[in-house]
């Protein structure tokens, strides 16, 4: 036997016992005769206690960092009590010792705070992994995973795999691609989701599916993106769109609950994405408080009216006008102002400037743009803001979606800085009534906003049917009826950040093939990427709908961490490489051979 206990176990009641661990060597500590030694396990860690009897055999065995060893001793109060640990108050009066294994010296130190800079740590991931704070995320990643499971479970759900060597599956991204040996010159795709197998899984009637899968997407990384990552992906048959998210906020509240211990109690807000636009300029809002923009000219028309007269340049030209108030903080400095004013000039924000107003709390107000405004119109645009003294309002003036955006971004950086964004606050979201379709300007053609599946609201259905889909100036589609179709799709929103996305499903095939149609598709083209779901379609496929979470992100908001990669434990890097396998890499000219690959490189 190996050990009698773990290191994260041992306390004052069981003084006295004799007792063996095993685990990696944290530290050695020399003192005269006696060496403590920190030995750290998944569970925790120990001190042990090395006396002069055993001081000869130490000069022979040296300990050193991240070795393996196995201890046997006497379970000893401590005098110098750690209160922080569990294993505080004793340490082990060693009798016994075998190193299990030796280590190199690790090229960073296996601490939380570690002096390994990313890449090393990514390269040496097997270390990193034996850090405390990074098991932990590991542990909160297998607490959800259990959680979600359970009420799945309970709910109904069956757990079914589907394959990842598959046919495309559009989800708005690229396919990474898997070449087939034995079918020459063809290849498969990794799923980008189990999109089109749930869906089969209804037609098939098994009415509540779940799995925790992989997807696959070969986009351009960000930071919080990963090629391969997670979803707990649902579906169910003979439900409406309210049945999804009574269903599912259910399931976000049993994480809270079982991973955080939050009563979530409340019913979940809802917003739809006209409103989340217009009031955030965004359709992830966080609504932990609220800032909402103030539209005062969109798309040149004048919402507050002594815009239109202005002869402020800026304003005057502008498509788009926005304002946040910003509460207590009329008093901030010029310098403070000039500084915002560089944050909403960079290239991530794009604008050109940016205006204020304040609301002195002596009852003043003042401007950037006092020139071409007197107090009465301050005033009135104060109060078209709902401002309230001691605000500052901070206008952005540009092209409609830019300037949309550059607020939206804008109002979360205020909220951070005036610490409204509290990381243990949670508010949950849904965001309703996505538009159907998006306009791709470089194609010239719709794509669906959600996925092809998804169904138009039923009001919507005529306008789709008897449209035709092109257009023939392409910078005109929001004068197209398409522009206006709405989709039965859904958003869950954290904090801020979509955790989850679904949709009520299209389950008749002469709607669906409308909808290949609307987005470019030949019939033939069509019955080619879909001919089994379209087949699928014909022998009883029953109304359903679902939902996918992202199960990473969701770990990282749950950890208080803005980066997925923190919580798998073997992710790849910005550029998609896993840089400790050092993938991807070349393959043997005999594998391509058997592959009937030939490589042209481009430079
Ligand atoms: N397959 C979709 C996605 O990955 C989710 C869904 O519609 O259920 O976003």
């Amino acid at each position: 036997m190996y050990r009698t206990h773990t290191c994260g176990e041992l306390t004052i009641n069981n003084k006295d016992q004799i007792v063996t661990l095993a685990g990696w060597v944290q530290t050695v500590r020399k003192f005269g005769a006696i060496t403590f030694v920190d030995l750290r396990d998944r569970y925790g860690i120990t001190q042990l206690l090395f006396g002069e009897n055993l001081n000869k055999q130490l000069d022979e065995q040296p300990l050193g960092r991240e070795f393996v060893l196995q201890a046997t001793g006497v379970v000893n109060e401590r005098s110098n009590k750690n209160k922080n640990i569990l294993t505080g108050e004793i340490e082990i009066n060693v009798t016994e010792f075998k190193i299990l294994n030796k280590s190199a010296v690790p090229p960073f130190t296996i601490q939380n705070n570690t002096d390994g800079g990313d890449d090393l740590r990514m390269k040496y991931r097997y270390l990193d992994l034996r850090r405390n704070i990074i098991k932990q995320n590991l542990q909160l990643r297998y607490a959800v995973n259990r959680s979600a499971r359970n009420y799945l479970h309970e709910q109904g759900f069956m757990d079914i795999e589907t394959p990842f060597l598959i046919k495309s599956t559009p989800e708005g991204a690229r396919d990474f691609v898997v070449p087939s040996r034995m079918n020459a010159g063809e290849f498969y795709a990794l799923p980008q989701s189990p999109q089109t197998f749930k869906q089969l899984l209804m037609v098939s009637g098994y009415d509540r599916y779940y799995q925790i899968v992989k997807c696959f997407r070969d986009e351009d990384l960000r930071a919080d993106r990963q090629p391969e990552f997670t979803q707990i992906d649902c579906e169910m048959a003979f439900v409406e769109q309210e049945d999804i998210l009574q269903m599912f906020e259910g399931l976000i509240k049993r994480i809270f609950k079982d991973v955080k211990g939050i009563d979530y109690s409340e019913s979940v807000e809802r917003m739809s994405w006209e409103d989340a636009m217009w009031n955030y300029g965004n359709d992830k809002p966080d609504i932990r408080f609220e800032m909402k923009i103030s539209n005062l000219k969109v798309q040149n028309q004048n919402y507050f009216e002594p815009f239109a007269e202005t002869e402020f340049g800026v304003f005057k030209n502008a498509e788009t006008i926005v304002a946040i108030c910003v509460p207590n903080a009329a008093e901030y400095s010029r310098k403070q102002t000039d500084e915002l004013i560089e944050w909403v000039k960079r290239p991530q924000i794009g604008m050109a400037g940016l205006a204020f107003v304040k609301l002195n709390n002596d009852g003043t107000i003042k401007s950037s743009f006092d020139k071409f405004f007197n107090e009465g119109q301050l005033k009135e645009l104060a109060s078209f803001c709902n401002a309230k003294t001691n605000d500052l309002i901070l206008i952005l003036a540009g092209r409609e979606e830019r300037t949309r955006k550059a607020m939206s971004e804008l109002r979360l950086e205020m909220a951070k800085r005036l610490g409204l964004r509290k990381d243990d606050e949670y508010k949950l979201l849904w965001v309703l009534d996505f538009p159907l379709f998006e306009y791709d300007e470089e194609f010239n053609r719709w794509v669906a906003r959600h996925h092809p599946f998804t169904s138009p609201k039923p009001q919507d259905i005529e306008t789709m049917i008897n449209n035709n889909p092109v257009i023939e100036v392409a910078e005109k589609y929001l004068d197209h009826p398409y522009s206006k179709i709405k989709a039965n799709a859904y958003d869950i929103v954290l904090n801020g950040n979509e955790i989850g996305g679904g949709s009520v499903r299209i389950y008749q095939r002469e709607l669906q093939e409308k909808m290949f149609a609307a987005l470019g598709m030949s019939k033939e083209e069509a019955q080619h990427k879909f001919g089994f779901l379209l087949g699928a379609f014909e022998y009883g496929a029953p109304p359903h709908g679902g939902i996918a979470f992202g199960f990473d992100r969701l770990c990282a908001i749950l950890g208080g961490s803005e980066s997925i990669r923190d919580f798998i434990a073997f992710p790849k890097n910005n550029s998609g490489r896993d840089v400790m396998l050092d993938a991807p890499s070349t393959i043997d000219e005999k594998q391509l051979e058997e592959l009937n690959i030939n490589i042209t490189k481009r430079n």
